[in-house]
């Protein structure tokens, strides 16, 4: 039996999981009834952790512990500048791996961001299982078009260590295109400009009858959302230390509370003028009175602040229209992705660029999640007529002599696609040749990134420039590259070794592997740990408040069966033994039953049942109320 494929846009802020049924997108909410998922982990002191909306919400008692945006730092170095930016606005501790590539440091123990990515892809995982009833393998996961091939590969080992067969990377604004495509027949040239929570990408793309064409993309990976808020951070953090003296810095738990308003306060000045910010009891001064944060900013003042992030929008908008050979008035539609796209400034500047005001259409939350599961569904054979022709976005080539880049395969084109160069010896008898594979479009190697090194052995002796050396590169459908050399001159087989310079090797994405297998074990008894004190509290809490009110009805006997088990309950409520705590729930239970006996017997329970039923342990039983006719769906109308 072939399960269903979802698709999942694993954002830098919230995570989205949609399917296709019977054709029609559908997005499927969360337990919590929530249509994205924050994209937030959080690790508890003994390794438990929360997910998503619960994360955030214990995010300002647990800075250092709670990890949100980590796809701004999966398949990066910590020598990125980027990263270097980054590292000095978070509560969490960036750290290097061995290889340089930027980790976490979680309760001592050091952590790739591609863990955080599988934590959040396994919630979404279960979020689809849980609606679809059944086992979900099957997955389209998306990226922005701008990530390299590190951050790509690194994003597909997050699926598979949660446990995900990833049948493709696709481009986020691929995937929107997608979504808004779907069905329409007419040939049309679009742009999909994306400003996400860390990410900023734009893409044009031509559309007819199913066949989407991707002619360009470009992009910043390290704009969004974030950078917006941390402009309100810093001026309310200045606005703090100038009034109060107190700098909020030094304490996580004040700043992350002030991320967090920052951020309300921008999202509440899309819609309104003025916001007002208040951050009660944040600090204290230095005699020890309590200090308050409160003030108010202006959709006027924000947009000031923020006016080079603006400005940076527009390079990667015209270069991407050049790239494609198209003018703004070859566009027939703009579509907005991301969240960051409700601020009006960042429309108007939109409709500056592309002299057109933007499409209103699209759920800029939800498409991407939306195409990616059209995607998921077309590569399940669910259904047809759907043709994507994406391209890569960076150009990828070899390090050569003199410390340049020598182009292989050029940035914008369409992939799969597969290029050869010949190259040759630069020694006399040299007898290996090694290989700097590079992507990037500056001139010097040592200013792109490195993807890796290959190294070919056993060339024979020749004079420099005689040996004819064949590298090929091969792009797959995920925008993953394959690189190999050929000695073509003898056509003798070599000895061909890949260097990876970052990522994760094999052994570490298997125990990564393993050890999530081995946490939703751990998860499971935890949850029912969980599920058994919260139920044995709650009829403590009733059976107390009964006890309290009504104990004169009952003789001595009972009194002390029931004072008994209320004690032992209390005291089975403080360990972690689930045999104890279930034990003591049906004892408390039997002698609660008395309780209500003799409530009853007596004829006073009528007031007192609202309480006895407000747990799923009541004391009495509670006949089922059949609905009368007339209650249905249009009673609810008026
Ligand atoms: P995404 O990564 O697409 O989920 O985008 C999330 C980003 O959009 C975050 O930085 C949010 O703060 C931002 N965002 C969400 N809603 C709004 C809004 N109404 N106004 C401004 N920014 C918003």
């Amino acid at each position: 039996m072939t399960t269903r494929a979802i698709g999942i846009d694993l954002g830098t802020t919230n995570s989205c999981v949609a399917i296709l049924e019977n054709g029609e997108p559908f997005v499927i909410p969360n337990d919590e009834g929530g249509r994205t998922t924050p994209s937030v982990v959080g690790f508890g002191p003994d390794g438990d952790r929360l997910i998503g909306q619960m994360a955030r919400r214990q995010a300002a008692t647990n800075p250092e512990q709670t990890i949100y945006a980590a796809k701004r730092l999966i398949g990066r170095k910590v020598s990125d500048e980027e990263v270097r930016r980054y590292r000095d606005t978070v509560p969490y501790a960036i750290i290097p791996h061995e290889n340089g590539d930027a980790w976490l440091e979680i309760n001592g123990e050091m952590v790739p961001p591609t863990q955080i990515s599988a934590v959040i892809l396994d919630q979404m995982k279960e979020v689809a299982e849980a609606y679809l009833g059944e086992e979900v393998h099957d997955a389209v996961i998306t990226v922005p078009a701008y990530f390299n091939d590190a951050q790509r590969q690194a994003t597909k080992d997050a699926g598979r260590i949660a446990g995900l067969n990833v049948k493709r990377i696709i481009n986020e604004p691929t995937a929107a295109a997608l979504a808004y495509g779907l069905g329409k027949q007419d040939q049309e040239r679009i742009a999909v400009f994306d400003l996400g929570g860390g990410t900023f990408d734009i893409s044009i793309l031509e559309l007819e009858n199913g066949v989407f064409h991707v002619r360009s993309t470009n992009g910043d990976t390290f704009l969004g959302g974030e950078d917006f808020d941390n402009r309100i951070i810093n001026f309310l953090l200045d606005g703090f230390e100038a009034e109060h003296g107190v700098d909020l810095k030094e304490s996580k738990g004040a700043l992350q509370r002030v991320k967090e308003e920052a951020e309300k306060a921008k999202k509440k000045l899309s819609s309104q003028m003025e916001a007002n910010i208040s951050l009660p009891f944040i600090a204290h001064g230095s005699d020890g009175v309590p200090l308050h944060l409160e003030t108010s900013l202006t959709r006027d003042q924000l947009e000031n602040m923020v006016s080079d992030l603006i400005e940076q929008l527009v390079p990667p908008c015209e270069n991407c229209m050049k790239d494609a050979g198209l003018s703004k008035e070859d566009l027939t539609s703009v579509l907005l992705v991301g969240g960051m796209t409700r601020m009006p400034r960042v429309r108007e500047k939109v409709a500056e660029i592309f002299g057109q005001a933007p499409n209103d259409g699209i759920n800029p939350d939800e498409v991407v999640a939306v195409g990616a599961a059209i995607q998921a569904s077309a590569l399940n054979n669910e259904i047809d007529d759907v043709l994507l022709m994406d391209v890569t976005p960076l150009t990828m080539g070899i390090e050569i002599a003199g410390g340049l880049m020598e182009p292989i395969i050029d940035r914008n084109t369409t992939i799969p696609c597969r290029k050869s160069k010949i190259f040759t010896t630069a020694m006399d008898n040299q007898d290996m040749v090694r290989v700097h594979i590079l992507q990037g479009e500056r001139d010097m190697a040592a200013d792109n990134k490195s993807l890796g090194r290959l190294e070919l052995h056993g060339i024979p002796p020749a004079q420099r420039g005689v040996p004819s050396i064949e590298i090929t590169f091969a792009i797959d459908a995920d925008g993953i590259m394959k690189a190999t050399v050929k000695d073509d001159g003898t056509g003798r087989s070599a000895d061909l070794r890949i260097l990876p310079t970052s990522g994760l090797s094999q052994d570490e994405i298997q125990q990564m592997i393993d050890a999530r297998e081995q946490y939703h074990g751990d998860d499971g008894k935890r949850k029912e740990l969980a599920l058994a004190k919260n139920e044995l509290d709650g009829l403590i809490y009733n059976t107390s408040r009964n006890f309290e009110d009504f104990a004169d009805l009952l003789g001595p006997e009972e009194e002390d069966l029931i004072q008994q088990a209320l004690d032992d309950a209390e005291d089975a409520l403080e360990t972690e033994d689930l045999i104890a705590i279930q034990d003591s729930h049906d004892v408390l239970a039997e002698a609660a039953q008395k309780l209500g006996d003799a409530i009853y017997k007596k004829g006073q329970g009528g007031g007192q049942s609202s309480s006895a039923s407000s747990t799923s342990s009541v004391v009495q039983e509670t006949p089922e109320i059949e609905e009368p006719d007339f209650l249905d769906e249009n009673t609810f109308d008026d």
